[in-house]
């Protein structure tokens, strides 16, 4: 059996930014990944806000800025807002990642999935194409998505998630915003355009509980901006994924093992933004692991505390606000506009107190 001081499983953003940290730090660094490449396939409508600016100067990261947000109402009514940030090749913007991690002496191994853990001798059993083979760690990082096998390893409850779909597809015209479509007919989540060049993102989310069927209400969207002349016809590429939109974990850090990202819960329930948050999760959770190897007893409760400063109060109130929207969609009122503006960020009511 080999021995590693940090073993991430899961090599998205959140994985990347760990790994980065941990080897900085001077650790020894396994990540591991069971898609077969880095970053691909792409499950991401590709926004990031300003701050993550750093992140989008490495080669060919960058697609175009984005400098608003606007938000369509049930009555058509349409609410301009600043929205500053980057549309990127999210394939790329996590594959520059992984690459500084392995400059900084990580080993990362593709096509490699946990299979079993045994958290009390903190050994992990991996599996990949020339068969199996036990891991033993001083630190585990969870960065394995909105379906974390490392959670199911431990017993730890499934997360909510909402369910996505989307098109890439031909842009007609230049384009600086992002286009949100508020509406019954996308329940539980929202409808986007994100525009990237001459192509844009087109997707939407529902939660299942009250609609199943999203490829009806987006072909009927794409059908609806082709008429107006926004996109074309064409379908570059389809994808879609599983959002988190329950909130943070009760806890963050479970014997040794610390989450991050999706895996902890810590994309925001209402805009499905979650990018941001696994960087800077991954990055905080790498360099707790190299206090807690340099003998910090109390690194994973600064872990811990210092993720929930950052995120926590976010997320809570955006876990309100869905709780609210929940009890309004398919009624009368999730087609008022005053209902929507309550559930969305571009909005003041949105930031108004939650009601009960
Ligand atoms: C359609 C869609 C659009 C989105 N658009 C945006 C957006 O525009 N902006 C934004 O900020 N956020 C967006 N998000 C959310 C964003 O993609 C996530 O929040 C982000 O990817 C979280 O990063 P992560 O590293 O925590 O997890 P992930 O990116 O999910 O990475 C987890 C990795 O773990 C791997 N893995 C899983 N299980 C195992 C296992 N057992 N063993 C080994 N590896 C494993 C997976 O293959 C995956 O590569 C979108 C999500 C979806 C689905």
């Amino acid at each position: 059996m080999s021995h590693v001081q940090v073993l991430v499983v899961g090599l998205g953003p959140g994985g990347a930014s760990a790994a980065r940290k941990a080897a900085e730090a001077g650790l020894e660094v396994l990540g591991i990944e069971r898609n077969r490449s880095i970053g691909e396939p792409v499950q991401c409508a590709e926004f990031v806000p300003t701050p993550m600016g750093a992140y989008t100067r490495a080669d060919q990261v960058l697609y175009q800025r984005i400098s608003g947000m606007k938000s369509i109402l049930p009555s058509g009514e349409a609410h301009q807002s600043d929205f500053p940030g980057f549309m990127i090749n999210r394939a790329r913007f996590d594959q520059a990642i992984a690459e500084q991690a392995e400059q900084a002496g990580a080993r990362l191994r593709v096509q490699t999935r946990i299979e079993r853990l045994d958290p009390t001798a903190r050994v992990a059993l991996l599996r990949h194409a020339d068969g199996t083979e036990s891991v033993s760690y001083d630190v585990l990082i969870a960065a394995d998505g909105p379906h974390s096998t490392v959670a199911k390893l431990l017993g730890l409850p499934a997360l909510a998630t909402v369910n996505t779909r989307q098109y890439t597809v031909p842009l007609l015209t230049q384009y600086a915003d992002t286009d949100i479509w508020l509406s019954d007919e996308y329940p539980g989540g929202y409808a986007w355009l994100f525009p990237k060049g001459n192509r844009a993102n087109l997707g939407l989310g529902a939660d299942r509980r009250f609609e199943d069927d999203l490829k009806k209400p987006l072909e009927s969207l794409h059908r609806q901006l082709v008429a107006a002349g926004l996109v074309g016809e064409e379908i570059y590429y389809r994808t879609g994924g599983a959002i988190p939109v329950g909130g943070l974990r009760e806890r963050l850090v479970h014997q040794r093992c610390l989450f991050v990202g999706d895996a902890a819960g810590l994309t925001h329930p209402i805009t499905g933004g979650g990018i941001s948050a696994a960087v800077v999760s991954g990055e905080r959770a790498g360099e707790c692991a190299g206090a807690f190897v340099s003998g910090a007893d109390d690194a994973f409760d600064d872990y811990e505390e210092d993720v929930r400063d950052q995120f926590e109060a976010t997320i809570e109130r955006a876990v309100a606000r869905r709780a609210y929207l929940n009890r309004q969609w398919r009624t009368q009122a999730a087609q008022s506009d005053d209902t929507m503006r309550k559930g969305w960020i571009a909005f003041s009511e949105y930031f108004s107190s939650v009601e009960a």
